[in-house]
């Protein structure tokens, strides 16, 4: 059909969730539709532990892997942390910074998040930055400025040619989880700030911007196909590989 402005990149975040046979599973049935899925990036984020089970299993397919969060520090003594360049050697691909449920329960500022996209992209990581504004945010009006004020700390901290590296996901957290996702009309005009938002400091065409809260196969083609939604950060809908293989077909069926 080739209606998307951009190669769509479907990333599945499995949470503290998941085991070993998930990822076979996953491996195999993503590995068997290949084929048919050849025009969109695939990626699976799985806990840490899982993520070498995962570069095993995916090893015959384009399919990558990426984590769920880093340190923004290369190394030292930060117990229980993981930094960006061992999770690159562990053979990641992609790192997801900023998730909600981090900002929100383990209190990582905008800073810190901006320091973490930094560490990725130095360690040779794609960050998939995310932002969004809860409910209560919306509700008063403010979801403009707060996407602003988190992407405008990435844009301070990063240079030109690291800003068209990065990947955002605007995830509403009042649709994370909840099985309400936004409709393509509240979505659309955020994905749209955020790229004109980067376009005042970079080339912002070919950066990528998913959406992410509640996508599902039944209503993930509605919203892919706005002009500035690139793809989806999956959360539970990516915990089954026949639902994550339904979004990911329905973003190959619009290329
Ligand atoms: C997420 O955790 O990033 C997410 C979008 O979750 P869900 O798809 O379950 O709403």
């Amino acid at each position: 059909m080739n209606v998307l402005q951009r190669r769509p990149l479907l990333i599945g975040n499995w949470k503290m969730n998941g085991s070993a046979e998930l990822g076979a599973e996953m491996a195999a049935v993503l590995g068997e539709a290949m084929p048919e899925l050849s025009a969109v990036d695939i990626v699976v984020s799985p806990p840490a532990t899982l993520i070498s089970v995962l570069i095993e299993g995916l090893r015959q397919t384009p399919v990558a892997v990426g984590a769920q969060n880093c340190h923004p520090e290369p190394a030292g003594a930060f117990t229980g942390e993981i930094s960006a360049p061992l999770l690159k050697s562990a053979g990641c691909s992609y790192v997801i910074v900023g998730h909600s449920e981090r900002r929100s329960l383990f209190a990582e500022d905008d800073a810190l998040v901006a320091d973490k996209c930094a560490a990725a992209l130095t360690s040779g990581l794609v960050p998939v930055v995310c932002v969004g504004e809860t409910l209560t945010q919306r509700k008063k009006g403010e979801t403009e400025s707060v996407i602003r004020q988190q992407i405008d700390a990435i844009i301070e901290r990063l240079e030109r040619p690291d800003l068209e590296r990065i990947v955002v996901a605007y995830e509403p957290v009042w649709a994370i989880g909840t099985g309400v996702s936004a409709s393509a009309e509240q979505a659309q005009p955020v994905h749209g700030l955020l790229r004109s938002r980067l376009a005042d400091v970079c080339d912002s065409s070919g950066i990528r911007i998913l959406y992410g809260g509640s996508m599902k196969p039944g209503n993930a083609a509605e919203l892919l196909v706005m002009p500035d939604i690139d793809g989806g950060l999956i959360g539970g809908a990516a915990l089954a590989a026949e639902s994550f293989l339904g979004i990911c077909r329905a973003a190959a069926e619009l290329c």
